[in-house]
């Protein structure tokens, strides 16, 4: 798995790609803006410009954005439906604009209109979205729910019914939040845990659709619904739960997104993950080297050349 964290771009985008590289972090996930805000302001096509440099030159291997909180594409009330439809389209946008790999976010919640008129109003928004950016090159990726109040898409059959309804397969995707999964009842601590929750995914979206993960462990207990991120291997899922994916191969080629607590250090609890989650991927009781040690020397051949 591709290990980095969501930063935020409130010293500038740019800025955000080098703390990216300072904390050894390959994949970075940003909001395009404030995301308690409707909109924010424009994006300036030098910044823009500046971020994608930046990427190349800190080579950073993988990109997201992620989407304000307002939005609800499965809301019943039309105002903000609409409102949340618009504000989604500049969303996509403004990832193109950047030219990050995916835009990552939350289905929607149904609000009381129940889960079937639910899934069928984030299929038309969706639809929508599709056909106002006929050229987009940003992947969707719809994120596993916690399941938290009326939050929808915390099983991967109703992500399976809202990819099914829009059918457009090359324009979207799945995020799996590893919190969030555990929070919806799935318990992947144990090698059978981790191989049951692989055939369901293997039964429903299929494996092709998993795009990317938020590494994040949760404080509250398996099946809570409780939407509570903690530092890897400080909560109830644990390193075991995490070492069985970031080692799938299949998962190899994936961007891992941390969006752990932080404090006063600043992204010095992300870098303190990064390690502990790199740590899970050297093999077990295998070479004596130190990691940190291995990953310097790749990086430095890779420079030469
Ligand atoms: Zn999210
Ligand atoms: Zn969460």
């Amino acid at each position: 798995m591709i290990l980095g964290a969501h930063l935020g771009i409130a010293e500038g985008l740019p800025e955000a790609v080098r703390e990216a590289r300072k904390i050894d972090a390959d994949a970075l996930q940003i909001f395009s803006k404030s995301p308690q805000m409707w909109t924010g302001p424009p994006i300036a096509p030098a910044a823009a410009e500046a971020f994608r440099a930046a990427l190349r030159e800190e080579r950073i291997r993988a990109t997201a954005v992620h989407h304000g909180y307002l939005i609800n594409l499965g809301s019943p009330k039309p105002d903000s439906l609409e409102k949340s439809r618009s504000v989604f389209v500049e969303e996509i946008q403004r990832a193109e604009l950047l030219g990050v790999d995916g835009l990552i976010f939350h289905p929607g919640a149904h609000l009381g209109s129940g889960v079937d008129a639910g899934l069928r109003t984030i299929a038309e928004s969706l639809r929508g979205a599709i056909e106002a950016v006929p050229d987009g090159r940003v992947r969707l990726l719809l994120e596993n729910a916690a399941g938290q109040g009326t939050a929808l898409c915390s099983s991967f059959e109703e992500l399976a019914t809202v990819l099914a309804a829009v059918d457009a397969p090359e324009r979207l995707g799945v995020t799996l939040d590893a919190c969030h999964l555990f929070a919806a009842g799935f318990d992947f601590r144990t090698p059978e845990g981790y191989g049951s929750l692989v055939d369901r995914i293997d039964g429903t979206i299929g494996r092709a659709m998993v795009r990317a993960f938020h590494l994040n462990d949760a404080k509250a207990e398996l099946g809570s619904h409780l939407d509570r991120h903690e530092n890897i291997g400080k909560g109830q899922i644990g390193l075991d739960g995490f070492r069985h994916l970031v080692r799938d191969p299949g998962w190899a080629e994936l961007p891992g997104y941390l969006e752990t607590p932080l404090d006063e250090d600043g992204y010095a609890r992300y870098a303190q993950d990064l390690v502990t989650l790199r740590s899970l991927l050297e093999p077990v009781g295998g070479s004596t080297e130190k990691p940190s040690a291995r990953r310097r020397e790749r990086r430095a051949s890779s420079t030469v050349k």
